[in-house]
């Protein structure tokens, strides 16, 4: 799956969670399975064949199922798993068999008459199940077409739904063939995981389709969707692949498919093996999963509109890169996920984080000028780094034994800390040996089942480098190092060139001050040297030679390694006093390293102020995203106190220059990073009162009600955003009355996330209350909630805790655990950790490290607040100028 990518750039903090914690051992065998909740033993599925008509007016639909399955001893009772599943009749071999539903464990036990000999037996089960309104399970999506509502009915398995379309074995290592036959209505189609082998027309107009046979695959994968369709295609390499929307709405789909065809294309060279199945569609439905953007079900790949979908004069240059970057992600999981799968929801990391890495991969060869790993470090590693160096974090391979675990184990450390840990061995064992390595992997165990040591296994195989030293200290530890790194003055005359590396656990509160240690692969670089690599042994301190003198150096040149690099002052001073000619990823690099010092008290916080002084207009697009950022952040924390005038002017004084160079009009030529640049700063600089573009954004909305090309998509959602964000009440009635009149979701959830930017208090109340009523589209309610959190945190929280039971009612299960804690963490009241703890008495325990997290981030913005911001403030008073 992708992640859902946050509503508003405005305060975008993605949601991370976090369950569980110790190491585990390699592999499966000797692992601790004890509490796990999944069936071991028993009969193997080989084939399912399962027939399903849905009828949605009455909420359920029929089912048939034949498994055929093997034992290898003999056999008294057959349990496997079901949901929502109510039994009409079973049989094994053609005489009945007792059902005995277990609904807490979602499990059904079988007993026939008489036990069963080994062998190979067949099991004919008769039932039907429910279409659920929320997304999992096989469930409906409600649009509207020329004000009438219509339905999309499609499923979302993973990780433990798809024992809701019918009785199986639901885990991820029991992978059987899947022949599927749908029923549609009459004027409808269906789709399913493989292409359709015939179609029989029924009486009354409905069509049975029935799809070919899928290779051996894990059952989370399985995909079905009914509804009046449409579908573009195209050809790239012998496969198929399709764009398929509800009617009307697949030409919005052609810059998906373009990128699909380029992706495929990319990744059968990468790879060394073409795509396994025939065909490949991208099915779009309208809507909003509780935590997903889209999911990789084999050869039928899901997305919400808005993660597929691009509208040429509403989109942005981000909507564009996002659904590039989905689209990558979800085709990568084809080969890494689908074709070969992992054993259990322990390692999903190898799912998710391989995926990640290689959308990024896939990306630098397609769109360089995107620069997709400087993007990266900007947004999901710096995130991740924050919530890894707090409470409530975890190692990136931890045990799941629930569902309720496996759901939160979808999270930022599992995405973007696998991303970065992969993108350091890569960088450390060279390209071509890292590809000869998962070349070997994928062939080695091609329709099987794995663990993280088979990867770390053919890497090291292929590269001859200890590659599952570094794995491991990186993948099963929480955390991750800060190294200070100290050169020696030139007066010492003959070993000038040696700097001397101390490495602890980098943390911003107390919980992480753990002892531990990592092998550490170090690029170090004199500003006029070349590179020296080096692995930096699990020791608390090594020295290397960093040739050719004793000037400026740079360790983690590159930026490619998952760590922070604290410099002795001289060097630190060297390095601001030349910050301009340093590479963007370099800038970057130490900017976020010396932000997160300046939080956890490791170096002023004036040494990162004192790095944005030196920064010229004409800095790379993605180094200025990175610096607006900090200057909404400083903003957040100076809120309500004396100085938060003289905070905004600041960082209005930093960004103008940067706003002056890329302007409200895009120039011809301009790099894509440009766009995304421009739509940054107009937000900020609206949030942070500047007048001139709080006037132009007004101007612009009010322009594009009358001429929608006075507010092209590149910088619409950003002037729709500032608008809101210091909205009088009648442009609030303006604005809430558009978003009412939109009938597209993906339209909807723009204009209604821009609302949520609301900064006024009495507008953000009404807004609060009508997140109770019907004017905002349901899927949309919860987020409206979290947008306004970020402005008023205080606020959303009382009013979570006042309207529970009908805010949680509005929640998937996969991000009911989570809301609370994101509501809170945007408060710095320490008053609001009891408040929360008390709110989550009764969550169960695999909740626990999540809430820990959302916790820790309260009191860290607390402490920054007391204990940093005072240091940053009388600097700004200082150099109001930001110069
Ligand atoms: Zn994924």
């Amino acid at each position: 799956m992708s992640i859902r990518r946050p509503l508003l750039v405005i305060l975008a903090v993605a949601a991370l969670q976090a369950p569980g914690a110790c190491t585990r051992s390699a592999t499966t065998a000797s692992e601790d399975t004890s509490h796990r909740e999944w069936i071991a033993g028993g009969p193997i599925p080989n084939r399912y064949q399962i027939a399903i008509a849905p009828n949605d007016a009455a909420g359920s639909f029929a089912g048939e199922e034949t498994i055929s399955v093997r034992a290898d001893e003999a056999t008294s009772s057959i349990v496997m798993n079901a949901a929502d599943i109510s039994v009409g009749s079973a049989a094994i071999d053609g005489a009945p068999a007792q059902v005995q539903m277990n609904a807490e464990r979602q499990q059904m036990t079988l007993t026939p008459s008489a036990p069963l000999p080994a062998g190979t037996h067949s099991i004919h089960i008769v039932y039907t199940g429910k279409i659920q309104d929320g997304a999992l399970g096989l469930f409906r999506t409600s649009y509207s077409d020329h004000g009438r509502e219509k339905h999309l009915l499609i499923t979302q398995f993973e990780p433990s739904d798809a024992r809701r379309l019918a009785p199986m074995w639901d885990q991820p290592n029991r992978r059987a063939v899947f022949s599927l036959t749908v029923t549609a209505p009459s004027g409808q189609n269906a789709v399913s995981n493989m292409q359709a082998v015939n179609t029989e027309h029924l009486p009354g107009g409905a069509t049975r389709t029935h799809f070919a046979d899928t290779p051996p695959m894990a059952s989370y994968l399985v995909f079905i969707g009914v509804g009046e369709l449409d579908r573009i295609t195209t050809n790239v390499d012998g496969v198929e692949i399709g764009v398929v929307t509800r009617r009307g709405q697949a030409e919005r789909g052609r810059y998906a498919l373009r990128s699909a065809a380029d992706v495929l294309h990319y990744y059968r060279d990468y790879f060394a093996i073409p795509y396994p199945l025939p065909k490949l569609d991208m099915i779009g439905a309208p809507g909003e999963g509780g935590g997903f953007a889209a999911m990789e079900n084999w050869g039928a790949i899901l997305y919400f509109d808005q993660y597929l979908l691009l509208d040429e004069n509403l989109s942005s240059e981000a909507d564009r890169q996002f659904v590039f970057d989905s689209v990558a992600h979800e085709i990568a999981h084809q080969w890494f996920g689908d074709l070969v799968t992992m054993n259990w929801w322990d390692d999903l990391w190898l799912n998710e984080g391989f995926a990640s890495w290689m959308a990024s991969k896939a990306t630098e060869h397609l769109h360089p000028e995107w620069a997709p790993w400087r993007a990266q470090l900007n947004g999901g590693t710096a995130a991740v780094m924050v919530k890894d160096a707090r409470a409530g974090t975890h190692p990136i391979v931890r045990p799941v034994n629930t569902i309720d675990e496996a759901n939160l184990a979808f999270d930022g450390i599992t995405y973007s800390k696998g991303l970065a840990v992969i993108r350091m061995i890569e960088a450390y064992v060279g390209e071509a040996a890292f590809r000869t390595g998962v070349r070997n992997y994928l062939s080695a165990h091609r329709l099987g089942n794995t663990v993280s040591s088979d990867l770390w296994s053919a890497v090291q195989a292929a590269s001859g480098q200890p590659v599952l030293q570094i794995a491991h200290d990186f993948t099963e530890q929480s955390g991750y190092p800060v190294v200070r790194a100290t050169g020696e003055a030139c007066a010492n005359g003959s070993r000038a060139n040696q700097v001397e590396l101390t490495q602890r656990r980098f943390a911003l509160d107390d919980s992480a001050r753990t002892q531990q240690l990592w092998s550490i692969p170090i690029v170090a670089r004199r500003l006029n040297g070349a590179s020296t690599r080096a692995v930096m042994p699990a020791r608390a301190s090594a020295n290397i030679n960093v040739p050719p003198d004793c000037g400026p150096y740079l360790v983690n040149a590159g930026q490619t390694a998952f760590f922070r690099v604290l410099y002795d002052q001289r060097n630190f001073d060297a390095l601001a006093h030349g910050f301009a000619g340093l590479d963007p990823d370099d800038q970057l690099g130490v900017l976020i390293d010396y932000w997160a010092f300046g939080r956890s008290g490791d170096a002023p916080f004036t040494n990162y102020l004192q790095l944005v002084s030196t920064l010229t207009a004409d800095v790379d697009p993605v180094v200025a995203m990175d610096t607006t950022s900090s200057m909404t952040s400083l903003l957040d924390y100076a809120r309500g106190r004396p100085t938060e005038g003289a905070v905004r002017a600041y960082g209005r004084a930093v960004l103008a220059p940067f706003f002056h160079r890329v302007g409200w009009t895009p120039r011809n030529n301009e790099s894509p990073n440009d766009s995304l640049l421009r739509a940054r700063l107009v937000t900020a600089l609206g949030e942070l009162g500047d007048g001139d573009v709080i006037a132009e954004a007004r101007r612009r909305v009010e322009a594009s009600r009358r001429s929608p090309a006075a507010l092209p998509g590149s910088v619409r959602d950003a002037a729709y955003e500032v608008y809101a964000y210091n909205a009088t009440p009648a442009q609030f009635a303006a604005l809430v009355s558009q978003a009412k009149a939109a009938t597209d979701f993906v339209e909807q959830r723009r204009l209604w996330g821009a609302v949520g930017a609301v900064n006024d208090n009495a507008i953000a109340e009404q807004l609060l209350n009508m997140t109770l009523g019907g004017d905002i589209p349901r899927p949309l309610r919860a987020r409206v909630i979290r947008e306004v959190a970020g402005n008023h945190p205080r606020m959303a929280w009382d009013f979570l805790a006042a309207h529970r039971a009908a805010i949680e009612s509005l929640l998937e299960p996969g991000v009911r655990l989570q809301f609370p804690g994101d509501v809170a963490s945007n408060s710095s009241d320490p008053a609001m950790v009891a408040e929360l703890e008390r709110y989550t008495t009764n969550f169960p325990p695999g909740a626990r490290l999540e809430l820990e997290g959302a916790k820790a981030t309260i009191r860290l913005r607390a402490d920054m607040v007391r204990n940093r911001l005072p240091t940053a403030e009388a600097w700004i008073s200082q150099h109001p100028n930001g110069r």
